[in-house]
């Protein structure tokens, strides 16, 4: 299962990176940094850049490709400010700079502001957030005073009854209401992440994709993963990426498709008509991405995660509670010597994904 690679060059510096807004970036409505190729380690090992960072496994939604009901069950137990922040310096350390906040759902965190203060004042190159945007009418801007550059917003359907029922209860004019606040708080890159389902929305791309665009949001589309309760969804509701293109071949340029370097493992396809607006693919299940994978994953209980797909992990809780930054790093490589293979290993569509909670390990 250990991930085998070419050695590289050795993994040198620890020192947090300052994002230099001046550096050409290609998203969004203003420029972004372009962030440098991943790291690799003595062993020639690819090391952690990226982390989405779980602040809890709690959501007040209950998507129906993500957990079964809103009482499926919560953890007992969650990091507490300081081991969090410890557990964050020792993610510095070991070389993490690009941070996504997640869940659960991040926004229902209480410290939720002064978790991405701290993130920020560490001064990392990236930093972003993925939110149901249930209560971002009332945090975007604290949130973007706080530091946070990024933000992507879960929007599977802009018909409400549909939103309601994909979701289980959410209120679209509320995350719309979210969504409004955002873009007036000025951040520099806002998406949208529209899981695809056959049946419930594929009939909806041009309409969230245009909508999208004519507020200068950047519409990522995501084919469902047989993960937790994807893997319980009828196969045939997989809508794959391809079939995706079709729809919006009047609205796209015939292009493959270029992922954002170090920014996951999204493709953006240009509109036909303006290069400047274009839409994201996420092929988790069509066609995986493991052996570019940098990222580590971070639960709310510390529990170190080095793919989505299995449960594989080591528990960090007890080195954190204890303040120990180079105990949870030295967990952090033992975490990462974890990861799968990433050139036989096929990330999402593993039999171990469908035993995984994208809730609590922080999707
Ligand atoms: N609560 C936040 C939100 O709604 O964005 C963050 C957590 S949520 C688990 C993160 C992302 O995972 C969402 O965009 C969601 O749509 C996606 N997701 C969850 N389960 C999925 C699945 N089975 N297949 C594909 N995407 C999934």
């Amino acid at each position: 299962m250990a991930r085998g690679r070419a050695p590289g060059p050795q993994f040198a510096s620890v020192e947090p990176m300052l994002a230099d807004p001046s550096r050409p970036g290609t998203l969004g409505r203003r420029r972004l940094p372009v962030l440098g190729p991943p790291s690799e380690d003595d062993a020639g090992r690819v090391r952690p850049r990226s982390a989405r960072i779980s602040l809890t496994d709690r959501c007040d939604l209950a998507c129906v490709y993500c957990r079964p009901s809103r009482s499926d069950g919560y953890l007992e137990r969650r990091l507490d400010e300081e081991a969090w922040r410890t557990t964050v310096r020792a993610l510095v350390q070991s070389g993490v700079r690009r941070f996504r906040v997640t869940g659960g759902e991040p926004l229902l965190h209480p410290n939720v502001v002064e978790r991405v203060a701290f993130i920020a004042s560490l001064g990392v190159e990236d930093l972003a957030l993925t939110t149901n945007a249930t209560r971002l009418a009332r945090l975007a801007l604290p949130l973007r005073a706080a530091g946070l550059h990024r933000l992507t917003v879960s929007l599977d359907s802009l018909v409400a009854e549909r939103f309601w029922r994909i979701t289980r209860g959410g209120r679209l004019a509320t995350v719309l209401a979210g969504i409004d606040a955002a873009l007036d708080a000025g951040y520099p890159e806002l998406k949208t992440n529209t899981v695809v389902l056959r049946g419930d929305n594929d009939d909806e791309l041009a309409g969230i994709v245009t909508w999208g665009w004519d507020r200068g949001i950047l519409p990522r589309l995501i084919e469902v993963m047989r993960v937790d309760e994807g893997a319980r969804l009828p196969p045939e509701k997989l809508f794959g990426a391809h079939e995706m293109r079709e729809r919006l071949a009047h609205l796209l340029a015939e292009e493959p498709g270029e992922p954002d370097p170090g920014r996951g493992p999204a493709k953006y396809v240009r509109s036909r008509l303006d290069p400047r607006r274009r839409v994201g693919f996420i092929t988790g299940t069509t066609d995986t991405y493991c052996g570019s994978c940098d990222r580590l994953r971070v639960a709310s209980d510390g529990m170190l995660r080095p793919c989505l797909a299995t449960n594989d992990g080591v528990a960090a809780m007890p080195l954190a509670e204890a303040g120990n930054v180079d105990g949870v790093a030295a967990a952090i490589d033992r975490a990462w010597a974890l990861k799968p293979d990433g050139r036989t290993w096929k990330g999402c569509t593993e039999p171990t994904a469908a035993d995984v909670s994208m809730r609590s390990i922080g999707g």
